[in-house]
């Protein structure tokens, strides 16, 4: 449904993004992830026909969204980072204009209005200015103007961002179920957004993609070795030289005051718990926690858009 192919950006000498590819089904809900300057935003500007792209081609479910920007745009709705709401007009007629703009056939434009108020939770604020609520109220107004023209494909930039806790919550609810028949592409600077809503991940760092899957197969993919978290009862200096001495285990580091508790980095091919427990238990001691530790997607998120400094670092 949503389609980068080698797409590149110059702003100037500015190179934004080099070599964009993904491709995205009807259906799925994808987070489209990266720190501030990434190209997420430049990415999307291209996809919803805001600037052509300096090579590559994205298409929305087919067409090229260059040669075929009109089309495309019926096809998209877009919130972008900024939503430019008319903070004068009360929603409701924000959101009439907006119809009009889109090119919703007067007699419809009342229906669609109220179809889109509906969807998000507006009915109570559609009388007031746009101006006076609150940034919750106005980024579910920047929704509604989205959904207007009910487009197969919604595009949302950092849907969240500047919202409070609670706010978040609801954005969040409101996406999934918008999800439920329709393609998103969702872009975002925070982990647990892109982890609570979307199947997949794309991961795009200096430009570049450098990681796409689903949350659970990035984890088990990028975790080059496992972790395992052991309790015991006794003290653990009594255990240490036995695991050391296990093939398989890579590390073991004391955690907490060091007395009880550890920390075992083992090969990831094969799971070491019950070979580490039948140790424990000969060596007289009690296990009172012996768990394997998943890596979080902040974790591997953090791996993925760090391990370039560091790499540069090492060089220089
Ligand atoms: P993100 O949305 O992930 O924060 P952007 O796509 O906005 O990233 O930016 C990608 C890179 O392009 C950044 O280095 C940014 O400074 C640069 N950039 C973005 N917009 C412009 C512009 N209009 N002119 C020059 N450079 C830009």
């Amino acid at each position: 449904m949503i389609e980068a192919e080698g797409l590149t950006k110059f702003y100037g000498p500015i190179s934004a993004i080099r070599n964009v590819s993904f491709s995205i089904e009807k259906g799925e809900i994808v987070g489209f992830l990266g720190p501030n300057g990434a190209g997420k935003s430049t990415s999307i500007r291209i996809l919803t026909c805001y600037m052509p792209p300096t090579a590559g081609v994205a298409r929305v479910d087919g067409l090229d969204c260059f040669e075929n920007s009109i089309q495309v745009r019926q096809k998209i709705g877009y919130l972008p980072e900024n939503v430019p709401v008319y903070r004068d007009l009360t929603a409701k007629r924000f959101l009439r204009f907006a119809a009009s703009a889109k090119g919703v056939a007067p007699k419809r434009i009342a229906a669609e209005v109220d179809r889109v108020v509906a969807a998000c939770g507006l009915e109570k604020i559609a009388g007031r200015m746009v101006g006076n609520l609150s940034k919750g109220y106005r980024q579910r107004v920047g929704l509604a103007q989205a959904l207007l023209n009910d487009p197969p494909v919604l595009i949302l930039d950092e849907p969240t961002i500047g919202l409070d806790p609670t706010q978040i919550i609801e954005i969040r609810h409101l996406i999934r179920e918008l999800g439920e028949n329709r393609t998103i592409l969702l872009s975002s600077h925070i982990l647990p957004e892109v982890a609570q809503i979307c199947q997949r991940v794309i991961i795009i760092n200096k430009g570049e993609i450098i990681a796409t899957d689903s949350p659970a197969n990035l984890t088990s993919q990028l975790q080059k070795t496992a972790k395992i978290s052991l309790e015991v009862s006794g003290p653990v200096d009594e255990i240490v030289p036995s695991l050391e001495a296990m093939a398989g285990v890579l590390k073991v580091t004391p955690e907490g005051d060091g007395k009880n508790r550890l920390t075992i980095e083992t090969d990831q091919s094969k799971d070491m718990r019950p070979e580490i427990s039948r140790m424990v238990v000969l060596k007289g001691h009690g296990i009172l926690e012996l768990r394997a530790v998943q890596l979080s997607l902040e974790d591997i998120f953090m791996q993925l858009v760090t391990e370039d400094p560091a790499e540069e670092g090492a060089k220089s």
